[in-house]
């Protein structure tokens, strides 16, 4: 039963053609950067501060700032994973179309990918923009500023809030990113949804929209999702292990491993 979810992915990759990826902060757990929602995950270890906080208290700035400057030396080391590659490996053979990714950590370019082939729902960590002119400057620039007494720094340009080019709680998405989200979860033929809890909105409705649009939907993921009773296949195990063995285009369906993985299928 759980061998044949693997190989029943497997054998819905390698027959897709324009497969759009979408990856949750699960993906990058294996490369050192915990998830929100884990016991040790950023939800554990910071309060949130709301784009509402952010924008009416200097104090509220002061501690997102200190947050993130906190958080980007770990961030600015991590490397790609074997599940990042795995998306490569898929670009690679062709079927790979859009890459839309929830995460905010550059890894899925770092490993690879065309970044004109990476939406980022929810931004990047690796620049800063102004709010008021969106001039950027790197984290590498925003930290040293901050390291330096600048506590909540200022666009140089406009003297407007500098923050660091994330979706803050709280924050609009980027509606032409949306937008190309939806486009391209619409006119994919498989949806591949790796290491996301898949409640957090609307990222969550793009997979939906894939399968409501007659695609095929994998899901790959550690526990279970809400849309796992939609899912085409639920592949339960941990990324690394799991996904490389999906997308290989040499391994036969025969070929499942055993031991340690624990894939599970639902559809
Ligand atoms: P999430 O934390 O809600 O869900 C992550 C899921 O991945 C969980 O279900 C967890 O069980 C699973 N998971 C973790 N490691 C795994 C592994 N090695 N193998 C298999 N499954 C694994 O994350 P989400 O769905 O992306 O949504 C929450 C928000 O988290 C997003 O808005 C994203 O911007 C933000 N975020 C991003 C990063 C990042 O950029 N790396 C890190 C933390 C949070």
């Amino acid at each position: 039963m759980r061998a044949r979810a693997l190989a029943d992915a497997r054998r819905l990759v390698r027959g897709a053609r324009r497969i759009v990826g979408f990856t949750g902060a699960g993906i990058s757990t294996e490369s050192g950067i915990p998830d929100f929602r884990s016991p040790d995950g950023v939800w554990a270890t910071n309060r949130t501060v709301t784009f509402q906080e952010f924008l009416a208290s200097e104090a509220g700035r002061i501690e997102y700032w200190r947050q993130k400057v906190a958080a980007w030396p770990a961030m600015r080391k991590a490397t790609p994973n074997a599940g990042h590659a795995a998306f490569v490996e898929l670009h690679r053979q062709g079927r790979l179309g859009t890459l839309v990714t929830q995460n905010i950590d550059g890894l899925h370019q770092r490993a690879g990918l065309p970044a004109d082939q990476v939406l980022e729902l929810h931004g990047t960590t690796r620049e800063a923009a102004c709010l008021r002119c969106d001039d950027r400057i790197s984290a590498d620039e925003a930290a040293r500023r901050v390291a330096a007494g600048e506590l909540s720094p200022r666009c140089r340009d406009c003297g407007g809030f500098l923050k660091p080019a994330t979706i803050s709680f709280g924050q609009s998405l980027t509606p032409e990113v949306v937008t190309a989200a939806f486009e391209a979860a619409r006119r994919c033929d498989l949806l591949l949804a790796v290491g996301s809890s898949l409640v957090v909105e609307p990222a969550a409705s793009i997979p939906r929209a894939a399968r409501l649009a007659g695609a095929g939907l994998v899901i790959v993921n550690r526990e279970a999702t809400p849309l796992d009773g939609m899912a085409t296949v639920v592949v339960r195990g941990e990324i690394g292990e799991v996904l490389p063995d999906i997308v290989d285009s040499r391994s036969s369906d025969r070929e499942v491993p055993e031991g340690g993985v624990e894939p599970e299928r639902t559809a």
